[in-house]
């Protein structure tokens, strides 16, 4: 497993590419001997740890697993839970073959007999272990923490909806900075919004998570002596609200570009809640999500730019930042222009106006 995951750390994944592979290519191989040999739960979570710092690309896990866990209108990843998939799947499994009359099914009644004993009583003259043999052991195990007990008989041996079942019990959608739970819910669908390029969704995410390692959030762990701005001018901590808006090259980006958020969302102010979460209205749809995907452009150049000056100690001018991000925009622009046409594209992104900004 962990060449393995060498081998894909070898190209330039987005953590959404990382979890579309831990899904199809690892999970995969995990099963193809998880559901003759359960694994202990020691093993489940070495396996875990792989995945996470492989999803993390460092040994530092930057954000709970329980919320990485969570669905992704609920400000989650998706990630897979390794524990509840294996044991569920491995109890469901067990459960259906118990209903039905081949062999397997007494003889799974003669080992398992005392585990499942909550659903199906053994005959008395029919002979049952009293201490179920290792691989069994498992399933006691998965009752118990996952309180499979409490679910509904019917549906115990489909593992799709036994897994929705127990999902439905964490239900709860992360809050973001003291909103309330619908606007939290509409920062997670800006968030993810399926027009964005997965590096945006990454970085936004990692933005409203607060989980973006910038000085400050390394010096609250204690890896830097001062979370300062590396910018010179600058002395604040550079906290993420300090890198997207507070610190004054963002500032000055932010009001070089101004024009354009007028003229193609008709935005007249501006102010943080629009950058980091996307909490604004336009007139129509169309014009939020491009206003939206320029403000993820825009951030990924800023964050681009902080790391070149942080680990190759050179400035980059806000002109030049600006146009790292049209370059991005420009693949926006190209998809737009296929489905809608060259003028009309032109007019909604504004696109006369993008030389101007940069003269
Ligand atoms: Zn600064």
């Amino acid at each position: 497993m962990e060449r393995k995951v060498l081998m894909w750390n070898l190209r330039k994944l987005t953590m959404e590419g990382k979890v579309l592979i831990i899904k199809m290519i690892l999970l995969p191989i995990m099963l193809h001997v998880a559901l003759v040999f359960p694994p202990s739960y020691l093993y489940i979570r070495k396996l875990t740890r792989v995945c996470f710092k492989f999803l993390w690309g460092s040994t530092m896990e930057k954000l709970k697993r329980d919320y990485m866990y969570k669905e992704k209108i609920n400000g989650g990843k998706d990630v897979p839970n390794l524990l509840l998939f294996f044991y569920v799947k491995y109890f469901c499994f067990c459960f259906k073959l118990l209903n039905t009359d081949g062999i397997f099914s007494c003889f799974l009644k003669y080992a398992a007999g005392m585990i499942f004993k909550h659903w199906f009583r053994v005959p008395l003259n029919s002979p049952v272990l009293l201490c179920p043999p290792k691989h069994y052991v498992v399933l006691e195990k998965a009752i118990r923490s996952f309180r499979l007990k409490e679910v509904n008989s019917e549906i115990l041996g489909n593992q799709k909806q036994v897994t929705k079942v127990l999902k439905k019990n964490d239900e709860i959608v992360l809050s973001v900075s003291n909103f309330s739970q619908q606007k939290s819910k509409k920062v997670w669908r800006n968030v993810f919004g399926k027009y964005l390029a997965n590096v945006h969704k990454d970085l936004s995410w990692a933005i409203v998570h607060q989980c973006l390692p910038t000085r400050e959030f390394q010096h609250k762990r204690g890896m830097l002596a001062r979370g300062k701005c590396p910018r010179n001018s600058c002395c604040n901590d550079e906290t993420i609200l300090h890198v997207f808006w507070n610190c004054p090259y963002a500032q000055e980006l932010w009001k070089t570009v101004g024009p354009l958020f007028k003229q193609v969302g008709d935005l007249k102010n501006f102010n943080y809640q629009m950058v980091l979460y996307g909490l604004f209205i336009c007139p129509s749809i169309k014009q939020f999500e491009i206003c939206w995907m320029i403000i993820n452009c825009l951030k990924n150049a800023i964050w681009k730019c902080r790391n070149i000056l942080l680990f190759k100690t050179d400035v980059i001018d806000v002109k030049t930042c600006i146009r790292i991000a049209f370059s991005q925009m420009y693949i926006y622009f190209l998809r737009d222009k296929k489905y809608l046409g060259n003028e009309k594209a032109m007019l909604i992104w504004g696109f006369k106006q993008w030389n101007n900004i940069v003269k």
